[in-house]
C-alpha cells in the first residue's frame, strides 16, 4: 500500500477507546461569541453562513433537493467576535475537542468547509498556565505586539460518534504531510466524504486518520448510530453551527484582560514598543 495520508483502517484495530477533552472552562473575561439569536450572526448578505455545508450534508443524507450555490461562508475576524460580546453573551452549542496524547476517537465528517484562524498558543499566564487565544489582528493585538508569533490554523467540524455530538477540531495548517491537517483534508477532498466514518488517533505526538468504515447510501447501517438522525435532527432544526460559532470554540480575550492576566505579555509589550500606552490597546 503506498498511499500515504489515509491508510486504511487495519481489520485487527479493535482498540477504539475513546479519549477527548472538552475545552477549558472559559475564565473572567472570556467572550462566547455564539449565538443563534444575534442578527450579526448573519453574512452581509443575509445567508446564515452554513447554508452551503448545511444543505450539502442534507442532500447527502437524502433530505432535500440539491440547493443553488451561495456565496462562500463569511467568517468574522477575532476583533469582530469581540465586539459581539456587548450584544450576546450566550452559550455555543459546539466545543472544541483536544485529543490528548494515547487518545482516539471516532468521528464523521460533515462539511469540508475550512474555518481558518490565527491562534496564539502558550500564552503564559499569571497562573503559570498556558493560555491559547485568538489573535486579534487586524486590530491591535497585545500578544502580536510581544513578539508572540500566531499559528494559521484551521478548525473543522465532524460529528464526534461517541460523544453523539458535534465538535470542532483544530489542526495547524503549515504543518506537512503526516501531520493531522493534512490527512484530514485528504480525507474532505473526497467527494463522497460525508459517508466516511474515521479513526483519529494520537500517539508519540503523531495523528493518524484511519478510514474505518464508508458508509452506503440507503442501506441500514448494522445498528450502529453513525448520527444520521442527530445531523438531521440539526439540520430540519437550522442548528449546525455557524463559523462565527466555530471560531468561537477558541477562547478570545480583549487586550486589556489578556495584559491583566498575562504580565509577562505585558513586560514584553513594554519592551519591544515602549512607545505603546498599553491602556489605550
Ligand atoms: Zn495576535
Amino acid at each position: 500500500m503506498a498511499r500515504t495520508g489515509v491508510p486504511e483502517a487495519d481489520p485487527n484495530t479493535n482498540n477504539t477507546t475513546t479519549e477527548t477533552t472538552a475545552a477549558p472552562v472559559q475564565g473572567k473575561g472570556t467572550v462566547n461569541p455564539g449565538s443563534t439569536s444575534s442578527p450579526t450572526d448573519e453574512s452581509p448578505t443575509g445567508t446564515p453562513p452554513t447554508t452551503v455545508a448545511a444543505t450539502a450534508l442534507a442532500t447527502k443524507l437524502g433530505i432535500i433537493a440539491p440547493p443553488a450555490l451561495t456565496a462562500p461562508p463569511v467568517v468574522r475576524s477575532a476583533a469582530e467576535l469581540l465586539r459581539a460580546q456587548a450584544t450576546a453573551r450566550t452559550v455555543n452549542p459546539v466545543r472544541r475537542k483536544i485529543l490528548s496524547e494515547g487518545g482516539r476517537m471516532i468521528v464523521r465528517p460533515v462539511t469540508d468547509k475550512i474555518v481558518p484562524a490565527a491562534i496564539h498558543y502558550k500564552v503564559p499566564m499569571a497562573t503559570g498556565r498556558f493560555g491559547t487565544y485568538l489573535c486579534l489582528a487586524p486590530a491591535a493585538c497585545a500578544m502580536c505586539l510581544s513578539g508572540q508569533k500566531p499559528s494559521s490554523s484551521g478548525l473543522v467540524l465532524l460529528y464526534c460518534v461517541d460523544d453523539r455530538d458535534l465538535g470542532v477540531v483544530v489542526f495547524d495548517v503549515d504543518s506537512g504531510p503526516g501531520a493531522l491537517g493534512a490527512q484530514l483534508l485528504e480525507v474532505l477532498a473526497r467527494p463522497d466524504h460525508l459517508r466516511y466514518i474515521l479513526d483519529v488517533s494520537k500517539s508519540g505526538g503523531r495523528y493518524q486518520v484511519l478510514v474505518l468504515k464508508v458508509l452506503e447510501p440507503g442501506t441500514p447501517t448494522d445498528g450502529i448510530d453513525y448520527g444520521d438522525a442527530a445531523l438531521r435532527d440539526l439540520i430540519a432544526r437550522k442548528a449546525m453551527p455557524t463559523p462565527a460559532q466555530i471560531l468561537g470554540t477558541i477562547e478570545i480575550l480583549s487586550n486589556q484582560a489578556l495584559l491583566l492576566d498575562s504580565p509577562a505579555t505585558m513586560q514584553r509589550l513594554r519592551i519591544y514598543h515602549p512607545e505603546i500606552d498599553p491602556a489605550t490597546l
